[in-house]
């Protein structure tokens, strides 16, 4: 009969069979040496093969080669590589081997990060990050970080931090009051915010029926001339790279009004952040530091692993008071992870973003971001060149915003090119129109196949003539 410690026998086995990891890692691995080769996008059987997942839950402990050989046949295949070079859809990046080996060594720690004394390597390297991070980005010093999943998160939570400190100012704690018969918070945000932002803003009872939403120029970028009024209750939203055409908005204008009023601004800089850590671009991010919070993460631009998430906020206090867990305090002289994320328990996935800015170092960051945006810059002067396809953004990033003379074709020209599978390109709407979005975001991606990709376009456009 089994027992626990039947199954103990069973599991202790595994753990010390010396091959084991090394046996089942090597698919994935396998895989990643063949990014290049790889289609961006699984091939029709792989997806239709999903169907060998949908299965009961077994009744009884099933042998553990047969559970890891269905992963790795069946879910290897339908797995999307970003890592091929050619993955230009919504803004996703690669890894970097420094970062990936960092958290295939670190995995098998499996820390826990809420509190320094759960996890101390994890508390250091979140404090040491966090002082680099400040300085990269040329923050006010006393700038905190919180490590999170995403961008939408840290975007949650700098909100969550701004409510707090409106709501404090005016005598109205926020965490013990609830927001029913609160003073009335202002949120200024354009009319291209991320959406989100806009989940942001209703998670945190904000009411997206109360934005004041402003107007855009041609670029996406907000117009400051129709900014209203400021006031200390106001919460104005800006955004470091629009995720159709990559334009930033203008922080130092609408950061010095904002700081003559007292109003509390928040940049969404999920992947456009990290201009401000190049020398060629950082004139996009001038003024950033005229902002109260910001986030970033590590996964689009700087090409960490996923779940790589960074809320920064140069009011501690209020991002601390607007995720702690029992008061309104701050234990100084430590680093407890848990006082600046919605979690409690959270891996620690500083380690991968720790490896990546410690191997590439301030440098390396700038040829990164650079590299990435001169490759957009390749893509959109090889495009323009082809018949029947116009750039409509300025490509001053890393996004191309692509369209064909009519909507239909557009849309046509999409679903051939998904199907090719050269390439992997998402739409979007721009200004009222189709457009085809097409994001440079990893490491891996050549001159050589930004060209492969731009032939998938011209065979697509000419395919349905
Ligand atoms: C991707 C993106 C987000 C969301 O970030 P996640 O890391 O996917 O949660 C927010 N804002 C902008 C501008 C983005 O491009």
């Amino acid at each position: 009969m089994r027992t626990f410690e039947t199954l103990q026998a069973e599991l202790f086995n595994q753990l010390q069979d010396q091959l084991f990891f090394a046996r089942h890692s090597q698919t994935g691995f396998e895989q990643l040496q063949e990014f290049g080769k790889r289609a961006a996008f699984p091939s029709e059987e792989a997806l239709t093969n999903l169907s060998r997942f949908e299965e009961s839950l077994p009744g009884s402990t099933d042998a553990i080669d047969d559970v890891l050989q269905l992963l790795a046949t069946h879910g290897s295949a339908a797995s999307t590589s970003y890592m091929s070079g050619r993955y230009f859809g919504f803004v996703n990046g690669g890894m970097l081997p420094v970062s990936l080996a960092a958290k295939a060594m670190s995995i098998f720690w499996d820390q826990n990060t809420a509190m320094e004394v759960i996890s101390p390597i994890s508390a250091k390297l979140e404090s040491v990050v966090q002082g680099w991070l400040v300085e990269l980005f040329g923050l006010p010093h006393i700038t905190v970080a919180g490590f999170v999943s995403g961008t939408s998160v840290s975007n949650f939570c700098a909100l969550a931090a701004a409510r707090w400190r409106i709501l404090a100012n005016q005598g109205w704690n926020v965490n013990a009051r609830g927001m029913h018969g609160a003073p009335a918070i202002r949120v200024v945000t354009s009319t291209q915010a991320h959406s989100t932002i806009v989940k942001a803003i209703s998670l945190n009872g904000l009411g997206t029926e109360q934005v004041e939403w402003i107007e855009v120029d041609n670029q996406g970028r907000i117009r400051a001339d129709l900014l209203p009024e400021l006031d200390a209750s106001t919460i104005v939203i800006l955004q470091a790279g629009n995720v159709n055409s990559g334009a930033f908005d203008d922080f130092q204008t609408i950061g010095e009004k904002a700081q003559e009023t007292g109003a509390w601004v928040h940049i969404d800089g999920a992947f456009g952040l990290w201009a401000q850590a190049t020398s060629s671009l950082k004139h996009l991010t001038r003024g950033i530091q005229l902002a109260t919070s910001w986030a970033t993460d590590g996964h689009k631009t700087l090409n960490t692993p996923y779940d790589s998430g960074l809320v920064m906020c140069a009011d501690p206090q209020a991002l601390a008071a607007a995720l702690h867990m029992s008061g309104d305090y701050i234990i100084e002289g430590t680093r407890d992870g848990m006082y600046y994320t919605p979690e409690m328990s959270r891996r620690s996935r500083v380690i991968e973003l720790w490896a990546a800015l410690r191997y590439l170092g301030r440098d390396g960051i700038d040829l990164l971001v650079h590299g990435l945006h001169l490759l957009a810059n390749q893509f959109a002067s090889q495009i323009e060149a082809v018949e029947g396809f116009t750039v409509v953004n300025e490509v001053v990033f890393n996004q191309v915003l692509v369209q064909c003379p009519k909507d239909e074709i557009t849309e046509r020209v999409i679903r051939s090119i998904q199907a090719d599978r050269t390439c992997w390109v998402g739409g979007s709407k721009w200004m009222g129109r189709k457009v085809i979005r097409v994001s440079i975001c990893s490491w891996t991606t050549t001159t050589e196949d930004i060209a492969r990709s731009v032939d998938a376009f011209s065979r697509a456009i000419t395919a349905g003539q």
